[in-house]
């Protein structure tokens, strides 16, 4: 839903370009894309979400939201699927829209926070402070719904620290979940001027892994789920809209890859003997542990050039445990 209703310009958002649509989606296009989709998934997905991204969706009038909402209604009452899920602005937030979306049966929603430093914020243009963000969370909470707060890095002000500070108040804001999102320089853009008048400079890719990496293990410590690292490439810049910015298809394995990376860098038990060991670790954490393009198997074999990694199934978390390969 790019850009409906939404009552500012924040200075590095052409939500038409990213999505490649303008203008309200007619309840037809809603149905086809909800039914396509539906169709895709693989057999045994357990849990669908029909989510509302991209604008100011509580914004809208009141008539259009239950509109939208009773558009979707039929496929949470026949179980085709499990949650509405909807992204807004945190000052769009009061008493009647929470009640119309509880009556809804809307389950999560998710506030554009991007930064909680009141500086970087008026410097996006964003047109809401910090103290917005923490009433709107306290309501969404207060009504018993499933909070996700969303977060960018790189913003124009913004520096590590700051980052690191809007981290820790999502945490204690109470959010379930959270996306980090590297802020991008996007033609047509108020931030596009700003970068070829060089009054601002994009992250570099390998600060936003760095940073989203450092993010990631504090929210993950908190218990705060992090849905999204970076842009999926299904969500991709169309055409030549990327202008500059950390933009990578693969970037949540870059992150993974860099926790990986520090985690063997860190490790104080590495054998001092033999050229050959093996690295057991769990399943689903395996190619992040290999790295995006072995990068972490290719570093270690400087130092063992008979490596191997394989899958311990009883291996939790980032737990591994190195061996010697004793059959070498
Ligand atoms: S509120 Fe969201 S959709 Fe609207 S201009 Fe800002 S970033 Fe774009």
């Amino acid at each position: 839903m790019p850009e409906l209703a939404c009552p500012f310009q924040c200075i590095y958002c052409n939500q038409a370009t990213i999505s490649g649509q303008s203008g309200f989606p007619d309840s037809a296009d809603i149905v086809a894309l909800i039914e396509r989709n539906l169709q895709s998934l693989p057999t045994g997905k357990k849990h669908v979400d029909i989510a509302f991204f991209g604008g100011n969706f509580t914004g809208l009038p009141l008539k259009h939201q239950a509109d939208y909402l009773d558009l979707v209604l039929p496929y949470l009452y026949d179980g085709r699927v499990q949650g509405i899920r909807l992204s807004t602005r945190p000052d769009y937030i009061n008493d009647e829209v929470l009640l119309l979306l509880k009556a809804k049966h809307v389950h999560t929603i998710e506030l554009g926070a991007q930064s909680l430093d009141d500086e970087v914020l008026a410097r996006c243009g964003r047109g809401h402070t910090l103290a917005d963000v923490a009433l709107a969370s306290s309501k969404i909470r207060e009504l018993g719904f499933r909070l996700a707060l969303q977060m960018m890095i790189g913003l124009p002000g913004d520096t590590a620290e700051k980052s690191l500070q809007t981290a820790k108040t999502i945490i204690n804001l109470g959010a379930h979940e959270t996306r980090i999102y590297p802020c991008l320089v996007v033609r047509g853009t108020a931030l596009e001027q700003q970068y070829h008048n060089n009054e601002y400079t994009p992250l570099s890719l390998e600060e936003a892994v760095s940073l989203s990496a450092s993010l990631l293990t504090r929210f993950e410590s908190a218990g705060v789920k992090v849905i999204r690292l970076g842009l999926h490439p299904s969500e991709g810049l169309n055409g030549d809209a990327l202008v500059a910015g950390p933009f990578h298809p693969a970037f949540k394995e870059l992150v993974m890859t860099e926790i990986w990376r520090q985690l063997f860098i860190s490790f104080p038990a590495w054998p001092t003997g033999p050229a050959s060991i093996i690295i057991e670790v769990p399943g689903h954490e395996f190619n992040f542990a290999v790295g995006y393009a072995a990068a972490n198997k290719n570093m270690l074999r400087k130092r063992f050039p008979k490596l191997q990694f394989v899958c311990n199934s009883r291996l939790t978390g980032r737990d591994f445990i190195v061996k010697p390969d004793i059959q070498c």
